[in-house]
């Protein structure tokens, strides 16, 4: 029932103490980072400052930005030749956020997964098919590594190719797999077109979902459409990746492994702690990073820590599934999309006026991005050739920026809705 019984059981003193010796050691060995070691030499941070886990209040936050401004090598802490493997987040926000491990974080990590999937009830004799982007996404190799350290049999399947998907879970009998709920609900049409019903034809037990928001809903729809349960993965690249927070079979709520991560939760507004079971915002510092440790990151993800101790004997408390975000960053189709690096790249483009609008939808379980762009008036009179010219560039230098293909409508100047003070950029209108 446990992969490691006494670390995920620990007694919360035990636990605590633990967390006290590692974060002393990760606070002093972050020092040795170039952004670290500016950052305490400015503060007057001595490494003996950490007396008790809420000394960390004492530590400045760690943000994106502090990534990117000091990127690529301004947060390794060890020597390069050290260093084994990079890792970005999804998306490309200009400058990715860039993580480095050594050799030891990635087995501490490989080892992190593997404890969830054995928590949700994978084992050995499982054929898992892992249906998520292999390459610098961390949902890929992360997932892949845990499952063959558990000694299942992993089928490398990558992203997308549905039909190919459902050809390599039928050929093999795949019984656990991972997907990104949007996709999950996708790939259920295509089983529809290929008059298959999952429930019958598949003999999946257990899916991992995660890399984007979804409801309970949403994952009930899922559990129903295939007869498998749905376990909710929550993860960051900055923290890895997927491992650091995870569903046991109670699905009430995601343990987070605490031997690995001081957890805060604070309000956004005020920086500071909220009570304890309170909504606020995640942060994180890693407890056992070598290569790469990050102090008090600010996730901007939206939870509260569940106080209850979970019926299933594990000690590592739990945070409720993800609320929202405090800053504007979409997720479409497991792809992180800010607006500004579509409004960046529309303002290149010469014939584009200012106002864009940005569409999510959900149609047909088919998550879209519409984006409307204002454009001179000329393109609308004689040859309308010019203007689908213009719509394929806008399309095509999209796609270069947020890797998805959105579909684009091109208006005239002052016809979309102009918000009062902060500009209206983004409606979302994806429901379950
Ligand atoms: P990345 O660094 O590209 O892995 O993106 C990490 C972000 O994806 C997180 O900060 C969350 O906003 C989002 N995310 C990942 N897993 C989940 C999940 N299970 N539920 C909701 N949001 C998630
Ligand atoms: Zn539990």
């Amino acid at each position: 029932m446990y992969w490691e019984k006494d670390v995920e059981t620990i007694d919360r003193k035990n636990l605590e103490e633990l967390q006290l010796s590692r974060l002393k050691d990760t606070i002093a060995h972050a020092g040795n980072s170039y952004y670290y070691g500016k950052t305490y030499k400015e503060k007057g941070i001595q490494a003996d400052l950490i007396k008790s886990l809420s000394d960390i209040q004492k530590i400045p936050f760690t943000t994106k930005d502090d990534l990117r401004e000091n990127w690529p090598y301004g947060f390794i802490s060890v020597n390069k030749d050290e260093l084994v493997r990079m890792h970005s987040s999804s998306g490309t926000t200009g400058r990715a956020t860039v993580i480095f491990h050594t050799a030891n974080d990635l087995a501490v990590w490989t080892n992190l997964l593997a404890r969830c999937m054995y928590m949700a009830g994978m084992r050995k004799s499982d054929v898992f098919q892992n249906m998520m982007t292999y390459g610098l996404f961390t949902g890929g190799l992360g997932f892949h590594y845990g499952a063959e350290k558990i000694g299942a049999m992993v089928i490398p399947a990558g992203a997308g190719n549905s039909k190919r998907q459902i050809q390599l879970m039928m050929d093999f009998a795949t019984t656990v797999v991972h997907v990104i709920p949007s996709y999950a609900l996708h790939l259920s049409t295509v089983f529809a077109e290929l008059n298959l019903d999952p429930r019958k034809d598949t003999n999946v037990k257990i899916a991992f979902v995660g890399a984007e928001p979804h409801t309970e809903k949403m994952r009930r729809k899922i559990e129903d459409i295939y007869g498998y349960k749905a376990f909710n993965s929550y993860g960051l690249s900055e923290m890895n990746g997927p491992g650091v927070a995870f569903e046991c079979p109670r699905q009430d709520g995601l343990h987070i492994w605490e031997d690995s991560f001081l957890v805060e939760i604070i309000d956004p507004e005020t920086l500071q702690p909220v009570a304890d079971g309170a909504e606020g915002e995640l942060v994180m510092t890693t407890l056992q990073r070598e290569g790469m440790p990050i102090l008090r990151y600010r996730t901007k993800d939206l939870t509260r820590i569940i106080p209850e101790p979970c019926p299933c004997g594990r000690t590592h408390r739990r945070i409720e599934r993800i609320k929202g975000r405090t800053d504007d960053m979409l997720i479409l189709k497991g792809v992180n999309i800010f607006p500004m690096q579509i409004e960046k790249r529309l303002m290149d483009i010469p014939g584009v006026g200012t106002n864009f609008l940005i569409i999510l939808d959900r149609q047909e379980f088919n998550d879209s991005m519409t984006v409307k762009v204002e454009v001179s008036k000329e393109y609308f009179s004689g040859d309308l050739k010019q203007l689908e010219m213009l719509r394929k560039k806008i399309i095509e230098e999209l796609k270069s920026e947020i890797l998805i293909t959105p579909k684009v409508d091109l208006v005239g100047l002052d016809i979309l809705p102009k918000g009062e003070g902060k500009a209206v950029r983004v409606i979302d209108n994806r429901k379950d």
